[in-house]
């Protein structure tokens, strides 16, 4: 018989008709993929990530879907080229309706052996470059009196990451931006929501944060559903929740990762165990 539910449709089509939507790190992995989805739901695209070797195969893949594209090859952890791509944006297309702060780099490495110039580099990327991206599309959006901010955290952001304390940090910051700029820029229409993935099968996270098959399983174990999500699970509620049938979210978090993150209480460690059927003692009667 079929199984169902792993992923399935998305919105329906034109659901993001002629969004100007700019995705960081849209040449590779998820932001790709999100691109693609977007894509397909009517929305114009701006790449934006350092590498041209990224990105324009990325922008080609798109056209052959139809879909308009600007690349704008930007290091977002430089507010210069954050200015300048909100500008290419706005010169394209007249307006900016999606920013999605995807950019990110991570590694696994213990904390007493992270170089602090290391820690300061994820942090300038995912922290800063997301504060930088936003700010940068802030007077478009404001001027409009509309707009959507989707920044890509994950669960180490509220559980602690051990091994990769540095987006951990950086994580958990961009967590607290979300919830901050949707309350202070609320008032000009703007909505800013997160998207919380579990591990993603890409090449990047799949090289650098579990390299060996042993410890790919170990983490596939760890998830109650027990599989990594698709690209296409985690595009579709970024797609959701940039949409107007989200219009009433803002500053939330959406975690997308087969309930990865919860715990089993004092049931032990295995998330798929059943829980067992215990009869209680009968107590002795007292001689
Ligand atoms: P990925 O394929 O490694 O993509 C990272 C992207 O960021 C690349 O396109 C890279 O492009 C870009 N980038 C890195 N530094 C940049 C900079 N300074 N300026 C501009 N762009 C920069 O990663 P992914 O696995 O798809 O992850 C996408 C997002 O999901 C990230 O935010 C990640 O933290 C989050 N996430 C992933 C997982 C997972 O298991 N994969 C789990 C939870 C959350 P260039 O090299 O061209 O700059």
């Amino acid at each position: 018989m079929e199984k169902r539910g792993t992923g399935g449709a998305a919105l329906r089509d034109g659901a993001l008709r002629d969004r100007v939507t700019i995705i960081t790190g849209g040449g590779t992995g998820l932001g790709l993929r999100t691109a693609e989805v977007f894509a397909a739901l009517g929305a114009k695209l701006v790449l934006a990530s350092r590498s041209r070797e990224h990105l324009d195969p990325a922008a080609a893949r798109l056209r052959e879907l139809g879909a308009e594209v600007l690349v704008v090859p930007t290091d977002v952890a430089d507010p210069h080229q954050t200015r300048a791509l909100a500008g290419a944006a706005l010169e394209r297309f007249g307006r900016i309706d999606i920013l999605i702060n995807n950019a990110a780099g991570n590694f696994v490495r213990p904390a007493e052996r992270l170089p602090e110039a290391a820690f300061a580099k994820v942090v300038d990327i995912v922290l800063c470059g997301t504060f930088n991206c936003s700010r940068a599309v802030s007077r478009a959006m404001i001027e409009q009196g509309s707009g959507v901010i989707l920044n890509i955290v994950a669960a180490y952001a509220w559980h602690g990451g051990p091994g990769t304390v540095h987006s951990a940090c950086a994580k958990a910051g961009v967590l607290a931006m979300t919830r901050t700029l949707a309350v202070e820029w609320s008032r000009h229409g703007i909505r800013v929501v997160a998207i919380a993935p579990g591990p993603l099968a890409t090449e990047g996270a799949g090289d650098r944060l579990w390299p060996s098959a042993e410890l790919e399983e170990t983490v596939r174990r760890s998830i109650p559903l027990q599989r990594f999500a698709t690209l296409d699970e985690v595009a579709n509620a970024s797609a959701f929740l940039v949409s107007d049938h989200a219009s009433y979210i803002t500053g939330d978090v959406l975690t997308v990762d087969g309930g990865g993150w919860l715990g089993r209480g004092i049931l032990g460690n295995d998330p798929t165990a059943a829980v067992p059927v215990v009869r209680r003692r009968r107590r002795q009667p007292r001689s």
